[in-house]
């Protein structure tokens, strides 16, 4: 079961924690003095859980060896990269509760300095501009016949014919290439390391390459654009960052990491690396959910059925839910697949303790107490079992309520102990009533039931002590609101939507019933009073959060969070009785 290995993979790498133990034995070896981490986004999209791993650790391990965290925007992408990422990825890194303090930093701003380290580079012969295009470079090196699922093991490339160009030529080149002199593509600075290298990236990668963009932030000072590679090491060394902490697919450019501190002679630091997170059901690579957004499978970034920051926050989530989450399932080495019943998890744990309680009614059916002729009782509803400090609210109740339709049936199927024609059930907070009958329009659907009320029986206790199985919400039609409700299931039908068949696309494993739009709903006067981000639980509904929008009637919009039933505790406690065997 997926549940299953998720949890005893990462029960198992939680107590290595091998990334402080490698920070530990550097301080110990006097390799650093003092431990200074980045968070390196590309401001190319908004940040997803994945990256929140990635930050998480960044920031734990600074604060656990009490060094520094910086926060760096990987901007050397011209044609991907805008502003409103920037700003995106600040408000939802902060909302996560961390802080960088006035460490902000841009590698766009270290252009200059970049470039001299090529100069750098080309004056010890280690760097050569060459004029093989795209095609004839991958070619050249050996890129076409590579396996791609093993590009250390490919037969020897070929030397570009302008490897050898004298130094002066190659510095005048650079120099010209700056200038504006070439064509986008007509030229690139390479590193001069080794056509034969079983590692295809050390085979010559490229430096510079040309592009006529307007930068976000350099606007058109450059036509040249320093590749990651290149780039990355020298701002982390630039920094005076100690440890560069990435995901796992970095590992096998760590090699050219190291070549280019090397060269340039810089700041020596340490590239380490930890698996990335994948959860099942969902997609964590900007790439892929900015084509959800683009191709419009979603409403936004910040679709509450997106694994973006935003997405989870419009969901529900709590920032201290999504810490726990990444807390327990650890730094691993080896990359792994975490069930999303393990998010949830976390989440209704974290819900359950702060979430006040309300009523609400999805499918709304009439319940008319026949024999209630008081006037209005008041009757007094616990606001959170968990938090005494909540307090308590008072609820209405009136002759006519709403009930949830599924609450009633004609028949009763066998162990229905909710209301059929006799039965009796207790109305959570109030009263305990018997059904008597129910009407039907013309069609014969039920549109309402008809019970009576003990007046004996306030607070749910019966004096006779019958014994009354049910328990039901309800709401007084008199002082219910009509709220929407927007419900939310899985984005994708299958555990790995990354895992197709051939001719197919992750897009074809698309939920197509993600999202659910419950229009006539009810709940209690007090949430037409919620603000945008205030969470409830509704009894025996689930935990839900009020959206920013409202329905095209004006209603305010509540998405559901996540249900009440706990898939994982119960997985969990299976695994404990298998190991305890
Ligand atoms: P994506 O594939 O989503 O575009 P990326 O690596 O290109 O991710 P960056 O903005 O470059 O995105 O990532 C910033 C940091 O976040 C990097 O250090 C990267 O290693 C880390 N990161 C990205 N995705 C994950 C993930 N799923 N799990 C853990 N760390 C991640
Ligand atoms: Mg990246």
């Amino acid at each position: 079961m997926a549940e299953e290995s998720a949890f005893r993979e990462n029960g198992a790498d939680f107590t290595s924690d091998f990334i402080s133990d490698f920070i530990a034995a550097d301080l110990k070896s006097g390799r650093f003095g003092y431990v200074h981490t980045r968070f390196p986004p590309e401001p190319n999209g908004w940040l997803h859980i994945g990256h929140c791993k990635a930050f998480y650790i960044d920031f734990s391990m600074a604060e656990r060896f009490k060094g520094k965290c910086n926060l760096r925007f990987d901007d050397t992408n011209p044609e991907k990269e805008d502003v409103s990422y920037v700003e995106a990825i600040k408000r939802d890194v902060k909302w996560m509760g961390y802080d960088w303090e006035d460490r902000e930093y841009y590698a766009s701003d270290y252009y200059e300095y970049l470039y001299e380290l090529a100069v750098k580079i080309i004056r010890k012969g280690h760097a050569y501009v060459d004029d093989l295009t795209d095609e004839e470079m991958s070619e050249y090196r050996g890129t076409a016949v590579a396996d791609k699922n093993n590009i250390t093991n490919t037969p020897p490339g070929r030397n570009s014919p302008y490897r050898d160009r004298i130094i002066e030529e190659n510095l005048d080149l650079l120099a010209r290439m700056r200038a504006g002199e070439f064509p986008d593509g007509a030229k690139t600075l390479r590193a001069k390391i080794d056509m034969a290298h079983p590692n295809l990236l050390l085979r010559d990668p490229v430096m510079y390459r040309i592009r006529r963009e307007t930068h976000y932030r350099t606007g058109n000072k450059w036509c040249i654009y320093p590749m990651y590679d290149f780039q990355h090491p020298l701002s982390d060394a630039r920094e005076g960052i100690t440890h560069s902490l990435c995901s796992l697919e970095y590992e096998i450019h760590r090699p050219l990491y190291e070549w280019f501190i090397r060269e340039a002679e810089v700041f020596p630091s340490r590239q380490i690396e930890f698996a990335r997170l994948n959860i099942t059901h969902t997609v964590l690579s900007k790439r892929w959910l900015l084509k959800l957004v683009q191709e419009k499978y979603v409403s936004g970034w910040d679709d509450p059925r997106m694994p973006t920051i935003a997405g989870l926050r419009r969901r529900g989530y709590t920032p201290e839910a999504i810490r726990s989450f990444i807390s327990q399932i650890g730094v691993a080495k080896t990359d792994s697949m975490v069930d999303i019943a393990f998010l949830e998890y976390c989440l209704r744990e974290d819900l359950n303790k702060r979430s006040p309680r309300v009523m609400a009614v999805l499918r709304p059916l009439k319940l008319i107490i026949d024999n209630w002729d008081a006037a209005d009782d008041e009757l007094e509803a616990v606001n959170n079992p968990e938090d005494p400090s909540a307090g308590t609210r008072k609820l209405r109740f009136t002759r006519e309520l709403w009930i949830e339709r599924e609450d009633f049936e004609e028949v009763p199927p066998p162990k229905y102990f909710r209301l059929f024609p006799g039965n009796s059930v207790r109305l959570r907070y109030g009263y305990i009533v018997t059904c008597t009958g129910f009407d039907k329009d013309a069609a014969g659907s039920i549109t309402a039931v008809h019970c009576t009320c003990d007046p004996e029986t306030k607070g749910g206790n019966a004096p006779d002590n019958r014994k009354v199985k049910g328990t039901i919400h309800w709401l007084s039609a008199e002082d219910a609101v009509p709220i929407e409700v927007r419900i939310y299931d899985h984005l994708f039908a299958v555990e790995r939507p990354m895992e197709v068949a051939p001719g197919k696309t992750f897009l074809d494993n698309i939920n197509p019933n993600s999202l659910e739009i419950v229009s006539n709903a009810y709940g209690e006067k007090y949430l037409s009073a919620a603000a945008a981000g205030d969470r409830f639980q509704f009894e025996r509904l689930g935990y839900f959060v009020r959206d920013p929008d409202t329905s095209a009637g004006g209603a305010p919009v509540f998405n559901k969070t996540v249900g009440l039933r706990d898939t994982w505790a119960k997985a969990l406690s299976k695994i404990g009785q298998k190991t305890a065997q």
